[in-house]
């Protein structure tokens, strides 16, 4: 069979455009045993490369409760969903509609929240949703820019531009990783945007998010705290309490710090967003949306209600004692003042000196020590990211103590450092992995 017969994607980088040819090419063929065979074994060779054998240090991602997993492989997840408990659509609900009943109730619980939207599909549509629901097409909002974390979400390319809004960034102290906020006074009553999100991809520190909701009363704003990454930390009260401080709405995705399946939230403290976010989310966009997600996302809430303030406590004393033994390598950890390097389980390195952000993941990923680029209020490296960012909440899931950091930091610096090849670190980090290879932080059988 000709594998190569359908049109190229000729907008994709030419490396990108290599890898899949080659995958066609070697994967590919008329012998569908041959194929499920190698889903298979693609399907062992990634769990065994993520979750036995490597160090993983992307703030981006977790490690599920198992029993939360499991719930992702049940029959519910493939029967439709369409409408409110007690009126499906669809018959024979009357015990699924239960399960989307309890998660949405254990997420109001764990964010203490009046209003909760459990049918987003990820932290992207949640954004979208909230802008759906604050915003017309052409309306106004202020985001972080790229370089405080701002995603891509809150931009051009994102949910905020592709449904037609003006983009203006959230003035910011990079000094202190912090909102400007008498530059935001100034620039809100000048354009009077609707919507002033506040966090992003990056957050080292809290924001002042009390002093943004005042700013945004005296334009009638709404205010967006996007908890992407910060909502495990949230739910186990530390870090921040944004919907507390003065958020009307908060976002997340479920699979960050979270640690629950991939999908998304959206909490508000206004019924009158809560009722237009409900119908933006049916009859809207969700139509049908995934109940084994929703099951799984029951289960991990249990473990936050459970477990959620010693994790998030762990995460936050991993992080501190990790940015503390990079800077002892010699490693530019980036922080404030008397503030040290951070109070979340974020850190970020400055990538100059390695090339860049992607360029020192990639050269790192090689060492089984992953993690990502990330932009900080530094300046630029040409055609890369100017940091890497760390998150600890997956290593501390795997039961990494504060102790255990002066190691993985050495095994960061032996890649960085460039005086050793990935390859001859490697075996090193698969041989301290093997030590941690029980989750915890979560609730057992
Ligand atoms: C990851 C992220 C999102 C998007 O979440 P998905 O669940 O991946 O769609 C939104 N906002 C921020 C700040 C993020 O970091």
């Amino acid at each position: 069979m000709d594998t190569r017969s359908d049109p190229e994607k000729l907008w994709l980088p030419a490396d990108c455009r290599q890898v899949v040819a080659d995958a066609e090419r070697e994967l590919l063929s008329d012998d569908l045993d041959r194929i499920d065979a190698s889903l298979h074994a693609l399907v062992d060779a990634h769990e065994r490369h993520m979750d036995i054998e490597s160090i993983g240090l992307n703030a981006g991602t977790n490690v599920m409760n198992p029993r939360a997993a499991a719930m992702l492989g049940r029959s519910l997840g493939n029967r439709p969903s369409l409408g409110y408990p007690g009126d499906k659509y669809e018959m024979g609900m009357e015990h699924a509609e239960r399960i989307e009943v309890v998660a949405e109730a254990l997420v109001k619980r764990l964010f203490k929240a009046p209003f909760a939207e459990i049918r987003v599909g990820s932290g992207a549509l949640a954004n979208l949703y909230s802008f759906m629901a604050t915003c017309a097409p052409g309306d106004r909002i202020m985001a972080f820019p790229p370089e405080m974390g701002g995603h891509v979400t809150h931009h051009r390319a994102g949910a905020a531009g592709l449904y037609g809004l003006e983009i203006h960034p959230v003035p910011y102290d990079a000094a202190r990783m912090a909102i400007d906020l008498d530059r935001l006074r100034i620039e809100a009553k000048r354009l009077k945007p609707k919507v002033i999100t506040v966090a992003g991809s990056l957050c080292l520190f809290p924001y002042d998010v009390g002093a943004v909701r005042s700013i945004a009363d005296e334009i009638g704003a709404w205010v967006l705290y996007d908890a992407a990454h910060m909502a495990g930390l949230i739910a186990g009260g530390r870090f921040q309490a944004p919907l507390a401080e003065g958020a009307h709405l908060m976002t997340c995705s479920t699979y960050k710090a979270f640690g629950g399946p991939p999908s998304g939230l959206v909490m508000t403290t206004e019924a009158e967003l809560a009722e237009r976010i409900d119908k933006i989310a049916y009859p809207g966009l969700t139509a049908n949306f995934d109940l084994g997600k929703t099951a799984a996302l029951a289960m991990s809430v249990l473990d936050l209600l459970a477990h959620g303030a010693s994790y998030a406590e762990m995460c936050i004393a991993n992080a501190r004692a990790l940015g503390e033994a990079l800077a002892a390598e010699g490693l530019r950890v980036h922080g404030v003042t008397r503030r040290g390097h951070t109070e979340s389980h974020h850190l970020a390195l400055h990538a100059a000196t390695f090339g860049g952000g992607q360029t020192a993941s990639k050269h790192l990923a090689k060492a089984n020590l992953l993690l990502c680029g990330i932009g900080l209020p530094i300046a630029e490296v040409a055609g890369d990211l100017n940091g890497i960012r760390i998150g600890t909440q997956e290593i501390t899931r795997w039961g990494m103590r504060p102790e255990d950091m002066r190691q993985v930091a050495r095994l960061l610096a032996r890649v960085l450092k460039g005086n050793e090849a990935p390859d001859q670190v490697r075996p090193d980090v698969i041989q301290f992995r093997c030590d941690f290879q029980t989750l915890r932080f979560i609730r057992a059988a």
